[in-house]
């Protein structure tokens, strides 16, 4: 029997000592009260552990002294453990010197026993053949007893006030402390008042002490986490469902039983209804998969997130699975919104350069054995537009641009746009009707409601051979293309071919050259003589001639459109006025009254001050104003016509004779010319040859000179190759006359030679 129970004490105290190392070590702030409440059971566990063994009264009553002063010390560390474990404030100072007060006593009137006797003595009984020996409790013995059940009850109140007012969740912690506790405290007092020798009841405080030490270091509330996770997944926005191992489902939260429509909590009918809603193919029994649901009902349209996971265990066995279901619908739209900005530009809604050279990509590689065109679009003088008209206005023609690209391109093409005033498409080149294009690039009008602009759009066109040239590259040449187009207003497509890389390079060539064939004199004015209806010369038009040291005689076909583009023209243009008025002071000089007239660019006027300039050379030459003519196309007046016609007026007020030159090539109405503040037609016979019907052109060119003289404007002829051209004009009662019948333009020396001696 004694040495069951010891060994039972023995085994105890071993796991108390190891148990408070352990929680010394432990990370946790009470691994240090846990350590010391162990460390202080450790003490009456020992005295009564010697108390069983002791056969001898020394020896049991030292026991004794262990066993009473460890209660003291017990009781102490398990009140500081109390408050730590209840979270309890600390006690006022006023208590602890209460507690310090009594436990001290107790234990120095323990110590005070050997010299006094009044605390307790023992004496030898003999059980069952064994002696043992009992303890006689005296006056100090109950101070002791006062003092334990003092602390005692204060503690168990604690434990109780701490299991009754904390959440259900959390009093499992508490109660588990408080019933261990209590039933130590009964079986010790069991042992008091029946003192039966043989004191068990220390096997109760050491199971405690181990009780304290798994609940406060190592317990983790499982029920309490499920708890808190089930609630967290009740509250959860997305709909949750969770699977047994055979696939069915066995709860559902709130969103998910609302979604799939369960009723009566019976979360089985998910599965089922999930199909309904979802699909019949949607995968339930298959795990680790996510997908992007889009469902329509009537014009509104849900977009769910779902994912299905396999649960396992702590062993990565499987225990389940779990469906979440999210509404998405938000989020999504605001991402196709994204996608959408990302991909299409703002002002046109067109696809932006990015974009589609994804989506030609995407698409060449898809077929690429279907012949196509790239094609840049190009809007000529689009920062004139901006200039002149306004912002808004260029940004409505960018928008008209568009909207033409919609409609003149079918879903077999794509397009998009390039940059500011640039756009490209890829087309099937069996879809691509270039004559169609031309003319309804030709009357391509935009109008606002306050301006109306005729927008010249230029199209460059290549060729796609080699499906994986670089889409950049197949605009690049596309733009390339653009070179070609020599006259702006009559022709707008242009297809790329192997020449034009020599053409883009000869137009390089020849305006690196401009400066010095200016100072050299390469490049001068010829003159085309103009005579009157008796065949008398009455002035000349001064031609710009390149005689090139090196590639000879360039006619201005060849170099005027290139200089018109890159706005070299200015140059070429007001180097020709001044040659025309040092020609016409010379012929002053020598009394010859004949006229030059000189040609103006578009484009003079939107880089110089004609008029200024113009006004400077006369003076400057001392020449009469009416010498010299002015020449301008109808094209000048596309643009910012009420300017155009105050600089026009001018020019007239000034003493100028102004002609509007090439009329009828193109846009002009007869109905425009009543405000046109010019005094001279030149109506050129080539653009009327060109219609194939002879009367016809004589009917137009007889409506136009009979206008003319109705409106006071004199006319000129120009284009004049024949006699009979001539008489008939002359019929016509036309006044002036210009052409290859008369003479060819010649050089000056050759015109003062043949046409002054005359
Ligand atoms: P344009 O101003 O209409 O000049 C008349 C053109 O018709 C000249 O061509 C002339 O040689 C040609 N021509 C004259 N009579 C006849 C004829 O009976 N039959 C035919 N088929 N053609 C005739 P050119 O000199 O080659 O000039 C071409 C164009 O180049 C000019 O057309 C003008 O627009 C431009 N140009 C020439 N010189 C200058 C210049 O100094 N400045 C500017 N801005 N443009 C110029
Ligand atoms: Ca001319
Ligand atoms: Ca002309």
């Amino acid at each position: 029997m004694r040495e069951r129970i010891s060994f039972i004490f023995i085994s105890l105290i071993l796991s108390l000592v190891v148990c408070t190392v352990l929680a010394r070590r432990s990370h946790k702030t009470i691994g240090r009260s846990v350590s010391r409440l162990l460390a202080a059971i450790c003490l009456p566990v020992t005295g009564n552990l010697i108390l069983i063994v002791s056969r001898e009264k020394l020896l049991s009553t030292i026991g004794c002294y262990i066993y009473f002063t460890g209660m003291d010390f017990f009781l102490f560390s398990m009140l500081l453990f109390t408050f730590e474990y209840c979270n309890i404030r600390r006690p006022s100072k006023k208590v602890k010197a209460a507690v310090y007060f009594f436990l001290g006593t107790d234990i120095l009137q323990f110590l005070l026993n050997p010299f006094f006797g009044h605390a307790f003595a023992t004496e030898k009984i003999t059980v069952s053949g064994d002696p043992y020996y009992r303890l006689i409790p005296y006056a100090g013995q109950y101070y002791h007893r006062i003092v334990c059940y003092g602390m005692f009850f204060a503690i168990l109140i604690f434990f109780f006030m701490r299991t009754l007012r904390a959440p259900r969740i959390y009093s499992e912690r508490y109660s588990v402390i408080f019933i261990s506790y209590l039933i130590g405290g009964i079986w010790q007092s069991f042992y008091i008042f029946s003192r039966t020798p043989l004191d068990l009841s220390m096997i109760g405080i050491a199971v405690f002490g181990l009780l304290c030490f798994y609940f406060a270091l190592h317990y983790r509330p499982m029920r309490l986490l499920d708890r808190m996770l089930a609630n967290i997944a009740s509250k959860m926005p997305e709909a949750l469902f969770f699977f047994d191992l055979s696939g069915r489902c066995i709860w559902a939260n709130r969103p998910g039983i609302e979604l799939s429509a369960i009723h009566d909590d019976e979360f089985v009918q998910a599965t089922t209804n999930l199909r309904r809603i979802f699909g019949s193919d949607l995968p339930l029994e298959e795990n680790g998969w996510t997908s992007q649901k889009i469902i329509e009902s009537g014009d509104d349209e849900h977009h769910y997130a779902m994912e299905k996971l396999l649960v396992t265990d702590e062993r990565g066995r499987s225990a389940g699975s779990f469906l979440s279901i999210r509404d998405n619908t938000a989020e999504q739209i605001q991402l196709r919104q994204e996608i959408y900005n990302a991909t299409h530009d703002k002002l046109t809604g067109l696809y932006t350069r990015e974009y589609l050279y994804s989506r030609i990509n995407g698409r060449i590689g898809n077929s690429p054995n279907i012949p196509r065109y790239a094609v840049f679009v190009d809007i000529k003088n689009f920062k004139i537009v901006n200039d002149i008209f306004s912002t808004d206005f260029g940004d409505f023609a960018l928008k008209c641009v568009a909207e033409w690209l919609r409609s003149a391109f079918t879903h077999n093409s794509l397009f998009g746009r390039l940059g500011g005033d640039t756009f490209g498409v890829l087309v099937p080149v069996n879809e691509f009707n270039k004559a169609k294009l031309e003319d309804e690039l030709s009357r391509f009008v935009v109008n606002d409601g306050s301006v109306e602009y005729h927008v010249l759009l230029h199209l460059g066109v290549y060729r796609i051979t080699q499906a994986d040239t670089d889409v950049s590259v197949m605009f690049d040449r596309a733009h390339l293309a653009l070179s070609l187009i020599r006259d702006e207003y009559q022709t707008h497509i242009a297809i790329y071919d192997d020449t034009i890389r020599s053409q883009v390079l000869w137009d390089q060539h020849i305006s690196a050259q401009l400066h010095e064939a200016l100072a050299e004199r390469h490049l001068r004015p010829f003159l085309q003589p103009i005579v009157d209806a008796n065949g008398k010369v009455v002035g000349a038009e001064a031609l710009a001639r390149w005689i090139h040291p090196t590639d000879g005689f360039l006619s201005p076909a060849k170099f005027i459109p290139v200089f018109e583009k890159n706005g070299m023209i200015v140059e070429v243009d007001k180097y020709m006025w001044r040659c025309a008025c040092e020609i016409l002071s010379r012929w002053k000089k020598q009394g010859c009254d004949m006229f030059i007239s000189v040609n103006i660019s578009p484009k003079d006027f939107y880089f110089i001050d004609v008029t200024a300039e113009i006004r400077r050379l006369v003076k400057e030459y001392g020449i009469e104003p009416s010498r010299l003519r002015i020449e301008i196309t109808e094209t000048v007046m596309m643009t910012n016509a009420d300017e155009k016609m105050n600089i026009l007026r001018d020019l007239r007020s000034s003493g100028f004779i102004v002609e509007m030159d090439d009329f009828g090539s193109g846009y002009s109405s007869l109905n425009m010319l009543k405000d046109m503040p010019v005094d001279v037609l030149k109506i050129d016979m080539k653009f009327l040859s060109k219609s194939s019907d002879e009367n016809k052109a004589r009917t137009i060119i007889q409506n136009i000179l009979k206008l003319s003289e109705d409106l006071g404007i004199s006319s000129l002829t120009e284009g004049v190759e024949t006699a009979e051209q001539f008489n008939m004009l002359s019929e016509m009662s036309c006044k002036l006359f210009q052409g290859y019948y008369f003479s060819k333009p010649i050089s000056v020396e050759e015109f003062e030679n043949s046409m002054i001696k005359k």
